[in-house]
Protein backbone atom coordinates (compact mmCIF):
# COMPACT_ATOMS: atom_id res chain seq x y z
CA UNK A 1 0.00 0.00 0.00
CA UNK A 2 0.94 3.58 -1.21
CA UNK A 3 0.75 6.21 1.61
CA UNK A 4 1.35 9.88 1.85
CA UNK A 5 1.33 12.30 4.89
CA UNK A 6 0.39 15.69 4.14
CA UNK A 7 0.82 17.79 7.39
CA UNK A 8 -1.06 21.11 8.01
CA UNK A 9 0.44 23.82 9.98
CA UNK A 10 2.29 27.39 8.92
CA UNK A 11 4.13 26.82 12.47
CA UNK A 12 5.71 23.66 11.19
CA UNK A 13 6.33 25.37 7.95
CA UNK A 14 8.12 28.32 9.52
CA UNK A 15 10.18 26.50 12.20
CA UNK A 16 8.42 27.22 14.92
CA UNK A 17 7.00 24.11 15.62
CA UNK A 18 8.51 20.32 15.35
CA UNK A 19 6.53 17.97 13.22
CA UNK A 20 6.53 14.86 15.47
CA UNK A 21 2.90 13.77 14.32
CA UNK A 22 4.11 12.80 10.58
CA UNK A 23 7.17 10.33 11.86
CA UNK A 24 5.13 8.77 14.72
CA UNK A 25 2.41 8.11 12.17
CA UNK A 26 5.52 6.87 9.79
CA UNK A 27 6.56 4.26 12.78
CA UNK A 28 3.43 2.98 13.25
CA UNK A 29 2.38 2.10 9.68
CA UNK A 30 6.07 0.89 9.63
CA UNK A 31 4.24 -2.17 11.68
CA UNK A 32 2.07 -2.59 9.36
CA UNK A 33 4.48 -2.62 6.46
CA UNK A 34 2.96 0.40 4.76
CA UNK A 35 5.90 2.74 3.70
CA UNK A 36 4.89 6.54 4.04
CA UNK A 37 7.29 7.23 0.61
CA UNK A 38 6.00 10.70 0.34
CA UNK A 39 5.68 13.30 2.95
CA UNK A 40 4.71 16.90 2.55
CA UNK A 41 4.20 19.91 4.69
CA UNK A 42 1.74 22.66 3.83
CA UNK A 43 0.92 25.99 4.97
CA UNK A 44 -2.63 26.68 6.83
CA UNK A 45 -3.58 27.84 2.75
CA UNK A 46 -6.61 27.04 1.21
CA UNK A 47 -5.05 26.95 -2.24
CA UNK A 48 -1.58 24.93 -1.62
CA UNK A 49 -3.92 22.89 0.44
CA UNK A 50 -6.04 21.72 -2.10
CA UNK A 51 -3.57 21.21 -4.60
CA UNK A 52 -1.47 18.71 -2.26
CA UNK A 53 -4.53 16.91 -1.28
CA UNK A 54 -5.42 16.66 -5.28
CA UNK A 55 -2.25 14.97 -6.33
CA UNK A 56 -1.52 12.92 -3.32
CA UNK A 57 -5.40 11.38 -3.90
CA UNK A 58 -3.88 10.52 -7.59
CA UNK A 59 -0.70 9.42 -6.18
CA UNK A 60 -1.14 7.49 -3.37
CA UNK A 61 -3.88 4.68 -1.95
CA UNK A 62 -3.94 5.97 1.21
CA UNK A 63 -3.51 9.57 1.99
CA UNK A 64 -2.91 11.37 5.43
CA UNK A 65 -3.93 15.02 6.32
CA UNK A 66 -2.90 15.95 9.32
CA UNK A 67 -3.80 18.65 11.59
CA UNK A 68 -6.23 22.12 11.33
CA UNK A 69 -9.66 20.89 12.71
CA UNK A 70 -9.42 23.42 15.14
CA UNK A 71 -12.48 26.35 14.67
CA UNK A 72 -10.49 29.19 14.51
CA UNK A 73 -10.30 30.89 10.74
CA UNK A 74 -6.74 29.58 10.05
CA UNK A 75 -8.11 25.71 9.87
CA UNK A 76 -9.11 25.41 6.48
CA UNK A 77 -7.88 21.72 6.44
CA UNK A 78 -12.07 20.21 5.94
CA UNK A 79 -12.77 22.69 3.13
CA UNK A 80 -9.36 22.10 1.96
CA UNK A 81 -10.20 18.38 1.40
CA UNK A 82 -13.35 18.68 0.14
CA UNK A 83 -12.71 20.90 -2.48
CA UNK A 84 -9.83 18.79 -3.56
CA UNK A 85 -12.04 15.10 -3.37
CA UNK A 86 -15.50 17.07 -4.82
CA UNK A 87 -17.60 16.40 -1.63
CA UNK A 88 -19.35 18.02 0.69
CA UNK A 89 -19.35 18.46 4.21
CA UNK A 90 -21.63 16.79 6.75
CA UNK A 91 -22.56 18.11 10.31
CA UNK A 92 -22.81 14.66 12.97
CA UNK A 93 -25.48 15.20 14.97
CA UNK A 94 -24.75 13.84 18.01
CA UNK A 95 -21.65 14.72 18.07
CA UNK A 96 -22.26 18.50 17.71
CA UNK A 97 -24.86 18.15 20.79
CA UNK A 98 -22.04 16.49 22.87
CA UNK A 99 -19.67 19.74 22.26
CA UNK A 100 -22.28 22.27 22.90
CA UNK A 101 -23.34 20.04 26.16
CA UNK A 102 -19.65 20.13 27.00
CA UNK A 103 -19.17 24.02 26.70
CA UNK A 104 -22.02 24.18 28.39
CA UNK A 105 -20.34 21.96 31.27
CA UNK A 106 -17.27 23.65 31.46
CA UNK A 107 -19.20 26.91 32.02
CA UNK A 108 -17.61 28.19 29.03
CA UNK A 109 -18.29 30.53 25.84
CA UNK A 110 -19.06 28.32 22.60
CA UNK A 111 -18.33 30.05 19.36
CA UNK A 112 -20.64 29.34 16.45
CA UNK A 113 -16.83 28.14 14.59
CA UNK A 114 -17.08 25.36 17.08
CA UNK A 115 -19.58 23.84 14.69
CA UNK A 116 -16.47 22.73 12.40
CA UNK A 117 -15.27 20.13 14.39
CA UNK A 118 -18.36 18.11 14.62
CA UNK A 119 -18.37 18.04 10.68
CA UNK A 120 -16.80 15.38 8.07
CA UNK A 121 -16.26 14.08 4.80
CA UNK A 122 -19.65 13.44 3.20
CA UNK A 123 -19.76 10.00 1.95
CA UNK A 124 -17.10 9.21 4.98
CA UNK A 125 -17.48 7.94 8.38
CA UNK A 126 -16.69 9.85 11.69
CA UNK A 127 -13.01 8.77 13.79
CA UNK A 128 -13.93 9.51 17.53
CA UNK A 129 -11.43 11.32 19.08
CA UNK A 130 -11.07 10.46 22.75
CA UNK A 131 -9.50 13.12 24.32
CA UNK A 132 -10.61 16.29 22.01
CA UNK A 133 -13.20 17.80 20.51
CA UNK A 134 -12.60 17.81 16.48
CA UNK A 135 -13.76 14.74 15.11
CA UNK A 136 -11.52 12.83 12.58
CA UNK A 137 -12.50 11.76 8.92
CA UNK A 138 -12.21 8.63 7.31
CA UNK A 139 -12.96 8.58 3.54
CA UNK A 140 -13.05 5.78 0.81
CA UNK A 141 -13.45 6.04 -2.81
CA UNK A 142 -12.53 3.32 -5.74
CA UNK A 143 -10.11 1.39 -3.44
CA UNK A 144 -8.44 4.60 -2.36
CA UNK A 145 -8.46 6.40 1.59
CA UNK A 146 -7.98 9.51 2.97
CA UNK A 147 -7.87 9.97 6.95
CA UNK A 148 -8.31 13.52 8.30
CA UNK A 149 -6.97 13.60 11.96
CA UNK A 150 -6.41 17.00 13.87
CA UNK A 151 -3.07 18.74 15.11
CA UNK A 152 -2.81 18.36 18.88
CA UNK A 153 -0.05 15.33 19.23
CA UNK A 154 -2.05 14.30 21.87
CA UNK A 155 -5.25 14.26 20.15
CA UNK A 156 -3.35 12.49 17.01
CA UNK A 157 -1.31 9.68 18.62
CA UNK A 158 -4.47 8.72 20.48
CA UNK A 159 -6.99 8.84 17.80
CA UNK A 160 -4.13 7.24 15.17
CA UNK A 161 -3.29 4.27 18.04
CA UNK A 162 -7.34 3.70 19.01
CA UNK A 163 -9.34 4.47 15.57
CA UNK A 164 -6.78 4.81 12.73
CA UNK A 165 -4.17 1.52 13.05
CA UNK A 166 -7.21 -1.49 14.69
CA UNK A 167 -9.12 -0.38 10.95
CA UNK A 168 -5.86 -0.37 8.79
CA UNK A 169 -4.65 -3.59 10.19
CA UNK A 170 -7.68 -5.52 9.22
CA UNK A 171 -7.39 -3.95 5.76
CA UNK A 172 -3.65 -5.01 5.45
CA UNK A 173 -4.26 -8.21 6.93
CA UNK A 174 -6.89 -9.09 4.58
CA UNK A 175 -4.45 -8.35 1.80
CA UNK A 176 -1.71 -10.23 2.95
CA UNK A 177 -0.60 -12.18 6.59
CA UNK A 178 1.61 -10.58 8.78
CA UNK A 179 2.48 -11.60 12.12
CA UNK A 180 5.07 -9.41 14.17
CA UNK A 181 6.67 -9.44 17.67
CA UNK A 182 8.72 -6.51 19.37
CA UNK A 183 11.67 -7.76 21.74
CA UNK A 184 12.78 -4.81 23.80
CA UNK A 185 16.61 -4.28 24.75
CA UNK A 186 18.47 -1.86 26.76
CA UNK A 187 21.91 -1.17 27.30
CA UNK A 188 23.89 -2.72 24.34
CA UNK A 189 24.45 -0.19 21.09
CA UNK A 190 22.04 -0.78 18.16
CA UNK A 191 24.86 -2.04 15.37
CA UNK A 192 26.11 -4.46 17.65
CA UNK A 193 22.61 -5.47 18.90
CA UNK A 194 21.36 -6.02 15.13
CA UNK A 195 25.08 -7.88 13.67
CA UNK A 196 24.39 -10.27 16.99
CA UNK A 197 21.24 -10.59 16.18
CA UNK A 198 21.67 -11.11 12.31
CA UNK A 199 23.89 -14.13 13.15
CA UNK A 200 21.91 -15.82 15.70
CA UNK A 201 18.88 -15.75 13.54
CA UNK A 202 20.80 -16.38 10.32
CA UNK A 203 19.05 -19.53 9.49
CA UNK A 204 15.93 -18.10 9.91
CA UNK A 205 15.52 -16.67 6.07
CA UNK A 206 11.83 -15.81 6.73
CA UNK A 207 11.96 -13.34 9.83
CA UNK A 208 12.34 -10.15 8.99
CA UNK A 209 14.20 -8.30 11.69
CA UNK A 210 14.21 -4.58 11.65
CA UNK A 211 15.11 -2.19 14.94
CA UNK A 212 14.09 1.20 16.56
CA UNK A 213 15.66 3.42 18.57
CA UNK A 214 13.56 4.62 21.68
CA UNK A 215 14.47 6.80 24.24
CA UNK A 216 14.72 3.97 26.86
CA UNK A 217 15.50 1.02 24.51
CA UNK A 218 16.18 -0.70 21.41
CA UNK A 219 13.00 -2.34 20.02
CA UNK A 220 13.72 -5.01 17.67
CA UNK A 221 10.83 -5.96 15.14
CA UNK A 222 10.67 -9.88 13.96
CA UNK A 223 8.21 -10.00 11.24
CA UNK A 224 6.71 -12.98 8.90
CA UNK A 225 4.78 -12.48 5.87
CA UNK A 226 2.46 -14.61 4.02
CA UNK A 227 2.60 -17.64 6.15
CA UNK A 228 0.09 -19.63 7.94
CA UNK A 229 -0.05 -18.04 11.19
CA UNK A 230 0.87 -21.30 13.07
CA UNK A 231 3.67 -21.67 10.76
CA UNK A 232 4.57 -17.82 11.52
CA UNK A 233 4.37 -17.88 15.25
CA UNK A 234 6.40 -21.20 15.29
CA UNK A 235 9.15 -18.95 13.69
CA UNK A 236 9.10 -16.13 15.66
CA UNK A 237 9.59 -18.66 18.53
CA UNK A 238 12.56 -19.43 17.40
CA UNK A 239 13.85 -16.27 16.59
CA UNK A 240 12.99 -15.10 19.64
CA UNK A 241 14.56 -18.08 21.54
CA UNK A 242 18.07 -17.30 19.96
CA UNK A 243 18.05 -13.68 19.98
CA UNK A 244 17.51 -13.38 23.91
CA UNK A 245 19.87 -16.62 24.79
CA UNK A 246 22.53 -14.92 23.10
CA UNK A 247 21.53 -11.01 24.48
CA UNK A 248 20.06 -11.84 27.43
CA UNK A 249 21.94 -9.31 29.84
CA UNK A 250 19.91 -6.92 27.32
CA UNK A 251 16.42 -8.02 26.89
CA UNK A 252 13.62 -7.37 29.01
CA UNK A 253 10.01 -8.04 27.46
CA UNK A 254 8.19 -8.51 24.72
CA UNK A 255 5.87 -5.88 23.04
CA UNK A 256 5.26 -2.64 21.68
CA UNK A 257 4.54 -0.78 24.88
CA UNK A 258 6.95 -2.74 27.22
CA UNK A 259 9.10 -0.60 29.18
CA UNK A 260 12.16 -1.54 31.71
CA UNK A 261 9.95 0.47 34.57
CA UNK A 262 6.48 -1.72 33.71
CA UNK A 263 8.53 -4.98 33.99
CA UNK A 264 10.50 -4.27 37.25
CA UNK A 265 6.95 -3.37 38.75
CA UNK A 266 4.69 -6.07 37.49
CA UNK A 267 8.16 -8.25 38.76
CA UNK A 268 7.88 -6.55 41.96
CA UNK A 269 4.53 -7.14 42.53
CA UNK A 270 4.79 -10.81 41.37
CA UNK A 271 6.60 -11.15 44.31
CA UNK A 272 4.63 -9.03 46.86
CA UNK A 273 8.27 -7.20 46.86
CA UNK A 274 8.72 -3.39 47.68
CA UNK A 275 11.57 -1.11 46.28
CA UNK A 276 12.92 2.01 47.83
CA UNK A 277 15.63 4.28 46.60
CA UNK A 278 18.36 6.49 48.09
CA UNK A 279 19.30 9.14 44.80
CA UNK A 280 22.23 11.57 44.40
CA UNK A 281 22.79 12.27 40.78
CA UNK A 282 19.50 11.51 39.86
CA UNK A 283 17.99 13.68 42.11
CA UNK A 284 14.69 11.39 42.58
CA UNK A 285 14.29 10.66 39.05
CA UNK A 286 14.16 6.68 39.47
CA UNK A 287 11.43 7.45 41.88
CA UNK A 288 9.57 9.18 39.68
CA UNK A 289 9.92 6.82 37.18
CA UNK A 290 8.78 3.88 39.19
CA UNK A 291 5.55 6.13 40.11
CA UNK A 292 5.00 6.89 36.21
CA UNK A 293 3.93 2.97 36.09
CA UNK A 294 0.20 2.42 36.89
CA UNK A 295 -0.20 0.43 39.82
CA UNK A 296 2.86 1.51 41.44
CA UNK A 297 2.10 2.22 45.09
CA UNK A 298 1.98 -1.94 44.94
CA UNK A 299 5.31 -2.26 45.14
CA UNK A 300 6.55 2.05 46.16
CA UNK A 301 6.32 3.88 49.89
CA UNK A 302 8.56 6.41 49.45
CA UNK A 303 12.44 6.77 49.48
CA UNK A 304 15.12 9.31 49.22
CA UNK A 305 16.85 12.35 48.02
CA UNK A 306 20.66 12.42 49.19
CA UNK A 307 21.75 15.20 46.98
CA UNK A 308 24.76 16.41 49.47
CA UNK A 309 26.97 14.10 51.13
CA UNK A 310 25.49 15.68 54.40
CA UNK A 311 21.77 14.21 53.46
CA UNK A 312 23.36 11.09 52.89
CA UNK A 313 24.67 11.17 56.52
CA UNK A 314 21.79 12.48 57.74
CA UNK A 315 18.51 11.18 56.42
CA UNK A 316 20.59 7.45 55.66
CA UNK A 317 22.60 7.49 58.40
CA UNK A 318 25.58 7.03 56.12
CA UNK A 319 29.01 7.08 58.21
CA UNK A 320 31.04 10.45 56.97
CA UNK A 321 34.30 8.58 57.22
CA UNK A 322 33.18 5.78 54.84
CA UNK A 323 32.84 8.86 52.25
CA UNK A 324 35.42 10.25 53.63
CA UNK A 325 37.60 7.47 52.91
CA UNK A 326 36.43 6.21 49.47
CA UNK A 327 34.63 9.11 48.09
CA UNK A 328 31.12 10.02 47.43
CA UNK A 329 31.48 8.44 43.67
CA UNK A 330 32.16 4.74 44.99
CA UNK A 331 31.28 1.02 45.24
CA UNK A 332 30.91 1.88 48.73
CA UNK A 333 28.88 4.62 48.92
CA UNK A 334 26.54 3.13 46.32
CA UNK A 335 26.09 0.14 48.25
CA UNK A 336 25.63 1.64 51.77
CA UNK A 337 22.98 4.23 49.99
CA UNK A 338 20.94 1.30 48.92
CA UNK A 339 21.56 -0.77 51.93
CA UNK A 340 20.81 1.89 54.41
CA UNK A 341 17.68 3.29 52.17
CA UNK A 342 15.78 -0.33 52.26
CA UNK A 343 16.57 -0.93 55.88
CA UNK A 344 15.17 2.63 56.80
CA UNK A 345 12.38 1.48 54.74
CA UNK A 346 12.10 -2.12 55.78
CA UNK A 347 11.08 -3.18 52.41
CA UNK A 348 13.01 -6.09 49.92
CA UNK A 349 14.78 -4.33 48.01
CA UNK A 350 17.44 -0.80 48.39
CA UNK A 351 19.17 0.96 45.33
CA UNK A 352 21.53 3.84 45.27
CA UNK A 353 22.65 5.98 43.05
CA UNK A 354 25.86 8.25 43.20
CA UNK A 355 27.94 9.93 39.85
CA UNK A 356 28.93 12.50 38.69
CA UNK A 357 25.88 14.13 35.82
CA UNK A 358 28.47 16.85 34.80
CA UNK A 359 29.62 19.13 32.94
CA UNK A 360 32.06 19.34 35.31
CA UNK A 361 34.21 16.18 36.88
CA UNK A 362 33.89 15.40 40.38
CA UNK A 363 36.62 13.76 42.60
CA UNK A 364 38.47 13.71 39.82
CA UNK A 365 36.17 11.20 38.09
CA UNK A 366 34.41 12.53 35.02
CA UNK A 367 31.07 13.36 33.86
CA UNK A 368 29.18 10.10 33.60
CA UNK A 369 31.40 8.08 35.86
CA UNK A 370 28.43 6.09 38.03
CA UNK A 371 28.19 3.90 40.55
CA UNK A 372 24.94 1.68 41.44
CA UNK A 373 24.31 -0.19 44.20
CA UNK A 374 21.24 -2.91 45.10
CA UNK A 375 20.61 -4.49 48.22
CA UNK A 376 17.55 -7.07 48.10
CA UNK A 377 17.15 -8.84 51.04
CA UNK A 378 18.90 -12.08 51.85
CA UNK A 379 21.60 -11.53 49.34
CA UNK A 380 24.94 -9.32 48.74
CA UNK A 381 25.17 -5.99 48.20
CA UNK A 382 25.69 -5.78 44.19
CA UNK A 383 27.33 -3.00 42.75
CA UNK A 384 27.74 -1.68 38.89
CA UNK A 385 30.12 1.05 37.64
CA UNK A 386 28.99 2.96 34.83
CA UNK A 387 30.90 4.64 32.28
CA UNK A 388 28.28 6.75 30.41
CA UNK A 389 29.49 9.38 27.91
CA UNK A 390 29.84 12.68 29.10
CA UNK A 391 29.15 13.84 25.88
CA UNK A 392 25.50 12.82 26.12
CA UNK A 393 24.47 15.45 28.68
CA UNK A 394 23.49 15.60 32.24
CA UNK A 395 19.67 14.62 31.27
CA UNK A 396 21.03 11.88 29.49
CA UNK A 397 23.59 10.97 32.07
CA UNK A 398 20.81 10.89 34.91
CA UNK A 399 18.52 8.91 32.66
CA UNK A 400 20.80 6.77 31.28
CA UNK A 401 21.50 5.76 35.44
CA UNK A 402 17.91 5.12 35.51
CA UNK A 403 17.50 2.88 33.03
CA UNK A 404 20.69 0.75 34.46
CA UNK A 405 19.58 0.31 38.09
CA UNK A 406 15.86 -0.68 36.62
CA UNK A 407 18.20 -3.38 34.54
CA UNK A 408 19.92 -4.32 37.51
CA UNK A 409 16.55 -4.70 39.61
CA UNK A 410 15.36 -6.73 36.45
CA UNK A 411 18.00 -8.94 36.51
CA UNK A 412 18.20 -9.78 39.98
CA UNK A 413 14.58 -10.71 40.19
CA UNK A 414 14.83 -13.32 36.88
CA UNK A 415 16.93 -15.28 39.09
P1 LIG B 1 -6.75 23.01 17.39
O1 LIG B 1 -8.19 22.80 17.64
O2 LIG B 1 -5.92 22.89 18.63
O3 LIG B 1 -6.45 24.22 16.55
P2 LIG B 1 -6.05 21.57 14.99
O4 LIG B 1 -6.48 20.22 14.55
O5 LIG B 1 -6.58 22.74 14.24
O6 LIG B 1 -6.32 21.70 16.52
P3 LIG B 1 -3.52 22.67 14.45
O7 LIG B 1 -4.16 24.00 14.54
O8 LIG B 1 -2.93 22.26 13.15
O9 LIG B 1 -4.50 21.55 14.90
O10 LIG B 1 -2.39 22.49 15.54
C1 LIG B 1 -2.66 22.74 16.89
C2 LIG B 1 -1.36 22.59 17.64
O11 LIG B 1 -0.97 21.23 17.62
C3 LIG B 1 -0.19 23.32 17.02
O12 LIG B 1 -0.07 24.62 17.46
C4 LIG B 1 0.97 22.50 17.48
O13 LIG B 1 1.32 22.86 18.78
C5 LIG B 1 0.41 21.11 17.46
N1 LIG B 1 0.69 20.43 16.18
C6 LIG B 1 -0.02 20.50 15.04
N2 LIG B 1 0.50 19.75 14.08
C7 LIG B 1 1.59 19.16 14.60
C8 LIG B 1 2.59 18.25 14.12
N3 LIG B 1 2.53 17.78 12.86
N4 LIG B 1 3.56 17.88 14.94
C9 LIG B 1 3.61 18.37 16.20
N5 LIG B 1 2.73 19.20 16.73
C10 LIG B 1 1.71 19.61 15.96
MG1 LIG C 1 -5.84 24.83 14.78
Amino acid sequence: MEAEIISVGTEIILGQIVNTNAPFLSQQLGKLDITAARQLTVPDQLDLLETAVRTAWQNADLVFVCGGLGPTADDVTLRGVAAALGVRLTRDEDHWAWIRESFRQRQEPMMPENVQQAMYLSGGTTLANPVGLALGSWYERDGRRLIVLPGPPREFTAMVNQEVLPRLKKIVEGERQIVSRTLNFFGRPESLLMDEIAEATGDLHQVVITSYVQPDAIQVRMTVHDLPEATATALLDRAQAAIVAKEEAYFFGVGDDCSLAAQVVELLKQRHLKVTAAESLTGGMFQSTICSVPGASNVFDGGFVTYAASAKERLLGIDPQLIERYGVVSSQTAAQMAEKSRQRLGVAVGIGFTGVAGPDSLEGQPAGTVWVGLSIQGQATMTRQLHLGAYVGRQQIRRQSVQHGLQMIYHALQK
